[in-house]
């Protein structure tokens, strides 16, 4: 969903999909980019930077109007989608305008702003489609009928609700052979205020309407072929996996190939439906296919492993927290309040330290915030981090239960003098991961890639 050209190739795929008489519902994520590009243009509205605005949404419209153009040939069908584009966008200048005037961003009026994006590109695909002579209709997530609650930016759908007003209003549609058209990752509250569904919401919203209609398969397609082994740019050799079990993918889900929401597969594994990650560039392959582990495939212990960059670690301790009830939850709720997600955590029985893993822009907000609220009421003695550190994931379902995994990836690393600093083993053992300084990740990576033979499944 980069460009007009792009675009068509999309409808073209769908139009070979319903000449074979599958009938298919679309759900399309914003033009790449547009979901940050608004974002930024919401701050800036907030700090009553006008000019910044109004120079924005010329380019958004442009850039919209141009990918019409592209996507549609037939000049009637063309002008009602620059209607409805130009439509939204004065309404999305209002709302900016607005944010401008009160000089506040909530998180339901950031929302509201982030929404647009969708918004743009579904009337774009339809008109396509219409182009191509597909009858096609396009909705709002709103539309379409997912309620959410009111967790603005990471809101979460009300199953029930949901499924029943997808089946009464997107159901019908395909009996009469209409291609639904759904923007993703949009949805609205119970009183019908826009939320969003959080980032990558796209393929949420495909697999909440593949449970509620009980479609035959989920197509997730992105630009690549699908999962692989490791990182192609960290690893040349490494190969791509044909199939994933629901859990394997759930643990991928945010480090792999294809970024997916990491709560995409939920309603696909209620409902026993399989996922397929395919290429728009590529579509004679047929991808990942996501099933449960019967269909996944059995390659050595170890199916993928991750290099996850720009992160930090932070390590504290104290005598304070030994044997202190409730110390470790002051540590997670500062840094819970101010908005800093802990990816991963080490302590040992010792209780004297924990070390934490955050994104490292986090960093400084992370260290000032605890030093305030911690350190000098003798909680914790000393806060320290190192921001040159990386975390290596590897991940496999068959590791469960296997004796000697940890083994042969620790052997791995001392045999290539990596130093470990952290280890984190979750004991659903579908994932070890640990932390090495930057400069040894891709070695890290290379050597597990070799101890769990990937480059020859
Ligand atoms: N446009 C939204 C985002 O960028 C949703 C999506 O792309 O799936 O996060
Ligand atoms: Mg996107």
């Amino acid at each position: 969903m980069a460009t007009g050209e792009n675009i068509r190739r999309v409808a073209t795929l769908v139009a070979d999909s319903v000449k074979q008489g599958i009938g298919v519902v679309v759900v399309v994520s914003a033009l790449d980019g547009t979901t940050d590009d608004l974002c930024e243009a919401a701050e800036h509205a907030q700090n009553g930077n006008e000019a910044y605005v109004r120079k924005f949404k010329q380019q958004l419209l442009e850039r919209h109007e141009a990918a019409a153009a592209k996507a549609i040939k037939n000049e009637r069908v063309l002008k009602e989608t620059q209607h409805i584009i130009k439509k939204s966008i004065d309404e999305l200048e209002k709302v900016l305008t607005g944010i401008s005037y009160v000089g506040e961003l909530t998180p339901k009026s950031r929302d509201y702003v982030v929404s647009f994006g969708e918004r743009l590109s579904a009337p774009i695909v339809c008109g396509c489609l219409t182009d191509s002579k597909i009858e096609s209709q396009w909705f709002t997530g709103k539309e379409a009928g997912i309620v959410t609650n009111s967790d603005f930016g990471e809101a979460s759908p009300l199953m029930n609700v949901t499924t029943h007003q997808l089946k009464e209003r997107i159901g019908p549609l395909l009996e009469n052979h209409v291609v639904p058209v759904v923007t993703g990752y949009i949805a609205a509250n119970q009183d019908g205020v826009v939320t969003t569904l959080g980032r990558g919401g796209s393929d949420f919203t495909a697999t909440l309407l593949g449970a509620a209609l009980n479609v035959d398969e989920v197509w997730i397609w992105t630009d690549v072929d699908g999962m692989m082994t490791a990182d192609p740019k960290i690893i040349p050799s490494a190969k791509l996996l044909s199939a994933l079990s629901y859990q394997e993918a759930a643990e991928m889900a945010i480090f792999g190939a294809k970024a997916m929401h990491p709560r995409a597969l939920e309603p696909l594994m209620r409902e026993n439906i399989p996922a397929r990650i395919r290429n728009v560039f590529n579509p004679k392959n047929p991808g990942t296919l996501i099933a449960d582990t019967r269909i996944a495939q059995n390659t050595d212990v170890v199916k993928a492993i991750a290099l996850i960059k720009d992160v930090a670690m932070i390590n504290i301790s104290g005598a304070g927290m030994v044997g202190a009830p409730g110390s470790y939850a002051k540590v997670f709720d500062v840094l819970g309040k101010n908005c800093i997600n802990v990816m991963m955590i080490s302590t040992a029985v010792s209780e004297a330290n924990i070390s934490l893993i955050i994104r490292r822009n986090l960093l400084g907000r992370a260290l000032s915030t605890l030093e305030i609220a911690l350190l000098d009421r003798g909680l914790i003695g000393e806060v320290t981090a190192e921001d040159d550190v990386c975390v290596i994931a590897a991940m496999g379902a068959n590791m469960k239960g296997t004796l000697g995994v940890a083994s042969r990836i620790f052997t791995a690393m001392a045999r290539n003098r990596v130093n470990i600093r952290m280890i984190a083993q979750g004991s659903s053992e579908l994932n070890i991961s640990f932390v090495v300084k930057e400069k040894d990740g891709t070695v890290a990576v290379q050597a597990i890639h070799n101890e769990f033979n990937l480059d020859k499944i």
